[in-house]
């Protein structure tokens, strides 16, 4: 010991957070690492920022870097870096005392009843003291940049209640942090554990990791970098090129295939946050089925250190094909997924992600119309989820989706409820749509006769998910989303009396109609919808469509039974027959056929396939 060696007692309040960090941190002990490579960061980061001001600051050594060594026979692993560094002030404030907003935070959650409890501590940055997990003996050597060499500062220290502080001469600016590690700890003696270690958790960190080139065994005088270095985000936009983005989107992982899309920026502000965010160009095969359970992909960084994948914290369910990185600058490093989970900072950067998306998906379908079906091809029917998830966004991922339309269905052209509503006829007061379980059910659908007859446009609806979106969408733009199949088809005030006289001229029809169906209906109409088809199945208001009644029921629930409303047209020969026909049985066969038509055209379930057989074959026997 020199004459300017002291000793000092740390902090009661730091004694016993390194007690709690080195008994409860053991399961994790690797993440000394990442916490010593990102106070290097930190420094070199501030540096960089000092030397905008000063730039002699960075004299002697210009690129700031950081290195990470091992020494096997002294046992001990080194992390040095050339940034900022520390006077003995700062030394005795930054490590000596609770300085750390993160340890502070830590103590302020410990108080009470939860002092006791370790298992809080992950939640918290834990930082410089996380060394002391792996080594019993920690030497720091540091120099603030500017300071002259015979300036430098050795803090020392068991992590036992004492450290000593000492000036020595030091050649270099920039902080050297040494682990004499625990007896037990030899792991950390090898170059690929460290390597591998950098490598998961430090690979964005944006200045190079260097690490000593070794041979046989033994660390060399060269040095090669071993992260990326570049963390790509935290470049300017203008600075990277497609090609950059591509890659770094592969090195994500999760996508061998360029991504279609993508979205940078950048918030500055009380809460400073970088997000770089991915499209990809096809689903991955998990997207609906074990895609929900494991969502991978969306990296959350803080301060350029990745923390975790987060896509869930991130981005809400519908938007689970999103791929890239979030880094925020004002979370606490070593936040756990609980503390995550209710962070009000987080909301903001989620609600921020949402917005980011939605703004790039808008402007693929406005700008690159051939990029946009391909997204909509993939991701469609995820975003229509988005419907029911995501009220607050309810207006404007309707406005991305695309339905097939009796207007350009040749074409196979898909339509969007704006396009839809600048060709609504004058007097239209409502989107009309069908849902079928497929595009031919829902085109050829007898229920859109009189429609097209009108030359009203109607979406044609036969994803499975359309229902049940529509179950949270009843209007777009102020105008009500209506079934062509359920309530009443719009007339005019001449079709109204047209209808009302058809209605009355039927009477003996509709009631030998019911006669012969019995309990099979609940009511037979003159239909409004029909032109060409004999018959149609017409629905409430909040009756469930047939098809999705069926295959409701096909997965095992329990539906209840309800009896269809049969419309028919009067027009139809068939249904003329119904009428003229004297022979009871077969009149009664000619109707069920009507009813039986209704049912298939709809998706419903027929309830005795083999008696409809017979029943056809009956008639067409003559
Ligand atoms: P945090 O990084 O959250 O502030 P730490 O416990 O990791 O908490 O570090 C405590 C403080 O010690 C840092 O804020 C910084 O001021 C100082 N410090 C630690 N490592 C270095 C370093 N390599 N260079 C300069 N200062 C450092
Ligand atoms: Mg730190």
């Amino acid at each position: 010991m020199t004459a300017s060696t002291e000793t000092r007692k740390f902090e009661a309040e730091v004694a016993q957070v390194l007690n709690l960090v080195t008994h409860s941190l053991y399961s994790h002990k690797e993440i000394f690492l990442r916490e010593l490579v990102s106070n290097a960061s930190d420094a070199c980061d501030k540096l960089r920022f000092e030397s905008i001001a000063h730039p002699e600051l960075l004299a002697g050594e210009g690129e700031l870097h950081i290195d990470v060594s091992w020494d096997e026979q002294a046992r001990t692993v080194t992390v040095r870096d050339n940034g900022i560094g520390m006077n003995r002030d700062e030394v005795v404030a930054n490590i000596g005392t609770i300085a750390s907003s993160g340890t502070k935070r830590f103590l302020e959650a410990m108080s009470g009843e939860q002092k006791a409890d370790a298992r809080l501590i992950g939640q918290f940055g834990v930082g410089f003291y996380s060394a002391f997990v792996v080594a019993d003996k920690v030497t720091v050597l540091t120099r603030r940049a500017g300071a002259a060499g015979e300036e430098g500062v050795k803090w020392e220290s068991d992590g036992k209640g004492e450290y000593s502080l000492e000036q020595v001469e030091l050649g270099g600016r920039g902080t050297t942090v040494i682990l004499h590690l625990k007896a037990d700890e030899d792991e950390f003696l090898k170059r690929w554990q460290l390597a591998s270690l950098i490598r998961k958790y430090s690979d964005h960190v944006a200045f190079p990791i260097r690490m000593p080139k070794e041979a046989e065994g033994k660390p060399t005088d060269g040095w090669e970098t071993v992260n990326d270095a570049g963390a790509l985000w935290t470049k300017p936009k203008s600075e990277i090129s497609d090609e950059d983005y591509q890659s770094f989107y592969k090195s994500l992982g999760h996508d061998f295939n360029d991504a279609l899309a993508w979205t940078h920026n950048r918030v500055e502000g009380s809460q400073s946050f970088t997000t770089l965010l991915y499209l990809p160009s096809q689903p991955p095969f998990d997207l609906m089925m074990g895609g929900r359970d494991e969502r991978k992909g969306l990296k959350l960084y803080i301060k350029r250190v990745f923390i975790m994948d987060a896509a869930e914290e991130l981005l809400p369910n519908y938007l689970r094909f999103v791929r890239g990185v979030v880094d925020a600058d004002d979370l606490p490093l070593n936040v756990s997924r609980e503390i995550l989970q209710h962070n009000r900072q987080l909301e903001r950067i989620k609600a921020a992600c949402v917005k980011r998306v939605l703004d790039l998906i808008e402007k693929l379908a406005r700008d690159e119309p051939e990029k946009f079906a391909t997204f909509y091809k993939a991701f469609g029917n995820t975003l229509k989820e988005g419907i029911s998830e995501d009220a607050n966004n309810r207006e404007r991922i309707a406005k991305l989706l695309r339905f097939a339309s009796t207007r350009g269905e040749d074409a196979g052209q898909m339509t969007g409820f704006d396009d839809y509503i600048g060709r609504m006829k004058a007097g239209q007061d409502a989107i009309w749509y069908i849902t079928a379980d497929s595009h031919k059910a829902a085109a050829g659908s007898p229920q859109l006769e009189a429609f097209k007859a009108k030359d009203l446009e109607v979406l044609l609806m036969s994803d499975r998910i359309d229902e049940w979106m529509l179950g949270s969408l009843n209007e777009y733009d102020g105008k009500p989303l209506k079934s062509v199949a359920k309530g009443d088809v719009p007339l005019d005030e001449a079709d109204k009396q047209k209808q009302e006289e058809a209605t009355k001229a039927a009477e003996p029809l509709l009631k030998k109609l019911k006669d012969l169906l019995g309990d099979r209906v609940g009511d037979v109409k003159v239909s409004a919808r029909l032109t060409d088809s004999p018959s149609c199945l017409a629905l409430s208001d909040y009756e469930m469509a047939p098809h999705l009644a069926r295959l409701l029921r096909e997965a095992g629930h329990d539906m209840p039974e309800s009896k269809p409303t049969l419309e028919v047209n009067p027009q139809h020969p068939l249904v003329q027959r119904v009428e003229t026909e004297a022979d009871e049985g077969k009149a009664k066969d000619v109707a069920m056929l009507l009813l039986d038509q209704a049912e298939i055209a709809a998706g419903a379930q027929l309830p005795d396939p083999a008696a409809f057989v017979q029943r056809m074959n009956r008639v067409l026997l003559g």
